[in-house]
């Protein structure tokens, strides 16, 4: 074994890290083979079962988000495209529209199923370019961030139908990590039809061993991916372990477990075998240091003494403490904030564009929506998107 495995022991102080229960924000991808049956018919007594853990770990105080994959496997079987060979390709046009109707009935099925439980469920679609353009990864972020507050749980998938072959993910395995990153949240759970990671392909070799506990993707987990087989969905084993390198990056432990078991969520709480991918920090200071290195500022916001002070005191950036604007960004762009004195007090995610931030300079936020004409953020640096220099 090298560094990056552990030996499957868990201890003490590691078993409270490796555990969803305790989760503050937990995002839950759902494979299709676990959603629908080979015909395409929804599994509904599992999606109940889901549901009712999913509310449970929901009143004990956890953030739920749940990546649905399935529309594609629905909808082709009520569009009749599931005739023939059950896993014909599709063409590109015909997994669109297979995604587009068999949507609706998945939405659907997760909506009557938190329903029991009181919960109500948001449908989010998304793509690539919504989780890396800066502006639109801001305005999902929010909203998500405003459904999980008032307790609903997103139910996310790709925008499959307007998704062409380049530019999609095509796995629901790292829109989840993806997801997870965007939301920080602290725990994902990929649920799939295997238990975890094996040192070999476990259906052809007998010496194959689980790996509990991973701490760095290197080449030989790669390996162990490229050999192990299972069947859920278009990932396989190699996406998952993309999916736990986005994780891992974000700060987010992400666990790949087998979701064919009864309440599979209760089940990995109590410590059923699944893999755990251990990231080195937090995802709060994953985030900020992303944004401290690897962003290129290509704005400045000058800021009063007061503002500077309230900033350092962990305070978000109103429009009221600023004195003015240099550069031309977007809503999204990395900026710089500096004292009257010219010194760089922080950096961070701007929520308004150059010319807006102009004009907004020194306002309260209350007066914002008059002179914009529209009612955009309090904040025009929010703190979690702010990190000082
Ligand atoms: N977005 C696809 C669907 O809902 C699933 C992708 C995957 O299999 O991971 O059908």
């Amino acid at each position: 074994m090298n560094d990056g495995v552990g030996d499957g022991a868990v201890d003490g102080s590691a078993a409270g890290a490796l555990s969803i229960q305790g989760s503050q924000r937990l995002v839950i991808k759902i494979g299709s083979a676990l959603l629908a049956d080979d015909d395409g018919n929804l599994q509904t007594e599992w999606i109940d079962a889901l549901a009712a853990d999913a509310a449970e770990l929901q009143r004990a105080g956890t953030e739920i988000l749940i990546v649905s994959s399935g529309a594609i496997a629905v909808g082709r079987r009520i569009l009749g495209l599931a005739r023939g060979p059950r896993n014909r390709a599709l063409r590109l046009e015909e997994s669109q529209a297979a995604a587009a109707t068999g949507q609706v009935r998945l939405a659907h099925a997760w909506q009557g199923a938190l329903a029991r439980y009181d919960v109500s469920v948001a449908q989010i679609l998304l793509t690539i370019e919504d989780t890396e353009n800066r502006r639109r990864y801001l305005n999902a972020r929010s909203t998500i961030a405003t459904l999980l507050k008032l307790g609903v749980i997103p139910v996310i998938n790709e925008n499959d139908t307007v998704a062409t072959e380049e530019i999609r993910f095509g796995d629901n395995d790292r829109l989840a990590a993806r997801v997870a990153q965007m939301v920080s949240a602290d725990t994902c759970v990929i649920l799939s039809d295997i238990d975890g990671l094996y040192t070999a392909d476990p259906a052809h070799d007998t010496g194959a061993t689980h790996i509990a506990e991973v701490h760095a993707i290197t080449p030989e987990i790669e390996a162990m991916a490229g050999a192990t087989s299972n069947e859920d969905g278009s990932g396989g084993m190699v996406t998952k372990i993309e999916a736990a390198r986005i994780a891992l990056q974000a700060g987010c432990r992400l666990a790949i477990g087998d979701g064919r078991i009864g309440r599979p969520l209760k089940a990995f709480a109590a410590g059923a075998t699944c893999t755990w991918f251990v990231p080195q920090g937090e995802p709060q200071t994953a985030r900020k240091r992303w944004i401290a290195a690897s962003l290129n500022p290509i704005g400045t916001i000058v800021v009063d003494a007061g503002a500077a002070k309230a900033l350092a005191a962990g305070k978000s950036l109103l429009p009221a403490g600023m004195i003015r604007v240099e550069g031309t960004f977007e809503r999204g762009d990395p900026v710089i904030v500096r004292d009257d004195r010219g010194l760089e007090v922080a950096r961070g995610l701007i929520a308004y564009s150059s010319s807006d931030a102009g004009r907004i300079s020194g306002l309260k936020s209350s007066e914002t929506e008059a002179v914009l004409g529209y009612r955009g953020r309090e904040e025009l640096i929010h703190r979690d998107d702010l990190v000082l220099s």
